[in-house]
């Protein structure tokens, strides 16, 4: 049993193909994680790499609290299984499940005991003298579970387990899945191509896509709110169907108007509180996206019931429904997608090319922003989209007004400011009303009232009482006022230029009493010309990362957070431009070589000085192929 933690990996073949982006993951003890997604999308990589069958590029990976980046897959205490079964065909079913415990010399009898224990764990005690030949498909991969199962892994790795196997024999195989994985009690990690296999057996469910992480989310959450237009299609039979429209509020509504049709549908506003206002001018082009199961044929377009018109193009008969294919009519020829999919109850008469009215359940829409094609009703907002004044050294907003710090006073103006939710304090002067608190994910979104205006923040703890003293991180706010940012954000991170170099180095060694002074090599960062030694565990990534040859003649970026340098009597030269006061906080905007670099300080410091980074903290990445390697 462990928990199994995946920070920045990444895998890089030899031929250059990036299979797996900056996977990150806290696995817990226990869950049933499934990675999810197209042919190609970096899955197997990404289980093979846990499974120690395949490097790791870079990043950590841990199996309980032990890094495992270099350990032998054999050491990892995992089990995998393969959808080729990859049992050895000369010996029998027990052989087969008792071999690796024969390798690992363990006594006969125990071996015994697991062996027909497993087997009948399995239901295939009578196969225990066959050979895999004289067996079925699903029999084969029960011996190869077996073959797992004996090993006690504290985590079991599945990749496509029951991809050979029959529609019917793999639906009975996936319930023994699901209960083998509830008798073990062990983590397991499973790859298939098939949401519905990863829907019905997930605690959890990673969605991939081109070697990048989608969404990670239980199966109802996945269903229900997808993050994006890819999650949204990929999770549920049949796809969900897209239209291309345009959102426009209209006080306590929405209007959605869909530009293959005529119609307009009016939606509740309180569906899309969570939305960038700006997506619903009536203008931006978003998807709106439905599921079959939320689309009915109805006979008369009922008073406030969303109705459109649709040519049917073809149906499938499934018995007890029927899946009828459209496409709607109306609106701008050729204006993007317009296949639709319906779920009907069979009940009618419908053939191919009738025209017939289709409602909507608004109430199941999902929207997602063209360009970007991610959802616009997001569970928990980026930002909270407000319009502001600046006026005499205040910033106002929802009627409230609050001193700006002298490092963002600017010009009296008019505009919008974006205020992300981590920039709402909880430990302001001004009081808001707390109107809900949402658990979503590991932390609770806030919805709160300023003079009756909503206003979002996140809090780690759940937040019981009806009023909260709010305020704001000033770091952190945008404000545009005619197109132009009059107040910014200072970033959480910089970044300087570095290469990886090998020195020669004279250090005083003690040794037998005596005091030596000896010549020894270590390895550093480069920065502005200013060298800083790298813990032995920082030069082992890049090595493994890059191999010794390839670490020395790279180039990285090294980032570390603003509070995580500092002034210091050496180091890099840097040139201070600014005092930023932000009332809590006092930072020092430097400029070094090109690079503009941010320095929380507790004094006022002017002219020439040197930064020193704290290199337990800093992050290296490779520049050329932008993997973060620390
Ligand atoms: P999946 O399991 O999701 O189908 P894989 O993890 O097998 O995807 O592959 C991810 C990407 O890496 C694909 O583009 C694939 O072609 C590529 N790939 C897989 N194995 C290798 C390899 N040994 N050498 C080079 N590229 C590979």
């Amino acid at each position: 049993m462990a928990n199994v933690s995946l920070k920045h990996i990444y895998k890089v073949y030899p031929n250059g193909t990036k299979a797996v982006n900056d996977f990150n993951m806290d696995i817990a003890d226990k869950e049933f994680i499934v990675f999810v997604g197209p042919s190609g999308c970096g899955k197997s990589t990404t289980l093979r790499m846990i499974a120690g069958l395949e490097d790791i590029s870079a990043g950590e990976l841990k199996i309980g609290d032990t890094v495992v980046n270099d350990m032998e897959p054999k050491d990892r205490d995992i089990a995998m299984v393969f959808q080729n079964y990859a049992l050895y065909p000369h010996m029998t079913v027990y052989e087969n499940i008792a071999f690796g415990l024969r390798l690992r010399k363990l006594p006969k009898d125990e071996i015994h005991n697991k062996v027909v224990e497993a087997a009948e764990i399995l239901g295939i005690t009578e196969y225990l003298n066959k050979k895999p030949k004289e067996m079925s498909g699903g029999q084969r991969q029960r011996v190869a579970l077996g073959r797992a199962i004996v090993r006690e892994p504290k985590v079991m790795l599945l990749d496509e387990p029951l991809s050979n196997l029959d529609a019917k024999l793999r639906t009975q195989m996936r319930a023994e899945i699901s209960k083998l994985y509830k008798k073990l009690g062990t983590t397991f990690i499973y790859v298939t191509h098939d949401q519905v296999e990863a829907m019905t057996m997930g605690t959890r469910i990673v969605v991939m896509k081109n070697g990048y992480v989608q969404q990670i989310d239980t199966p109802k959450n996945l269903y229900n709110y997808p993050a994006n237009k890819f999650v949204a299609g990929f999770i549920g039979t049949p796809q969900m169907s897209f239209f291309e429209g345009t959102l426009k509020k209209d006080g306590e509504f929405v209007i959605i108007k869909f530009d293959r049709s005529n119609a307009e549908i009016k939606a509740p506003y309180s569906m899309l509180y969570k939305a960038k206002p700006s997506i619903l001018d009536g203008k931006t082009k978003v998807y709106i996206g439905l599921r079959a199961e939320d689309i009915s044929v109805v006979d008369n377009a009922g008073k406030d019931c969303a109705v459109i018109d649709v040519v049917v193009s073809h149906k499938e008969e499934l018995g007890s429904e029927t899946l009828i294919y459209g496409e709607l009519c109306g609106g701008e020829e050729g204006a993007g997608e317009s296949r639709i999919i319906i779920k009907d109850d069979g009940g009618r008469e419908i053939n191919a090319g009738d025209v017939v009215k289709v409602a909507l359940d608004i109430g199941k829409v999902h929207l997602f922003d063209k360009e970007t094609e991610r959802s616009v009703m997001p569970r928990i907002p980026e930002y909270n989209y407000l319009d502001c004044q600046v006026k005499d050294g205040k910033l106002i907003f929802h009627n409230a007004s609050f001193d700006l710090p002298s490092a963002v006073k600017c010009v009296d103006a008019k505009g919008e400011l974006l205020l992300p939710l981590n920039a709402v304090t909880l430990d302001g002067e001004l009081k808001a009303e707390v109107l809900s608190c949402e658990y979503i994910n590991g932390v609770y979104l806030l919805s709160m009232s300023i003079n009756g205006n909503r206003l979002f923040a996140l809090s780690r703890e759940k937040v019981e009482s009806s009023t909260v003293n709010i305020g704001i991180d000033f770091k952190k706010i945008t404000v545009i006022a005619d197109g132009e940012k009059v107040i910014q954000p200072i970033p959480e991170v910089n970044s300087f230029d570095c290469s990886f170099i090998k020195r020669k180095t004279r250090r005083s060694i003690e040794q037998n009493g005596k005091v030596k002074n000896k010549k020894m090599i270590e390895f550093g960062f480069l920065t502005e010309d200013v060298f800083f030694a790298a813990s032995d565990e920082a030069a082992q990534k890049i090595f493994s990362a890059l191999g010794v040859k390839k670490a020395v003649t790279s180039q990285f970026k090294m980032e570390c957070g603003i509070y995580d340098i500092s002034v210091s009597d050496s180091g890099i030269p840097a040139c201070v431009n600014r005092i930023l006061d932000y009332g809590k906080d006092i930072f020092l905007k430097c400029a070094v070589g090109e690079n503009t670099v941010y320095v929380k300080t507790d004094k006022e410091y002017v002219g020439d000085i040197f930064l020193a980074p704290d290199m337990d903290k800093i992050g290296i990445a490779e520049s050329e192929r932008d993997i973060k390697i620390i």
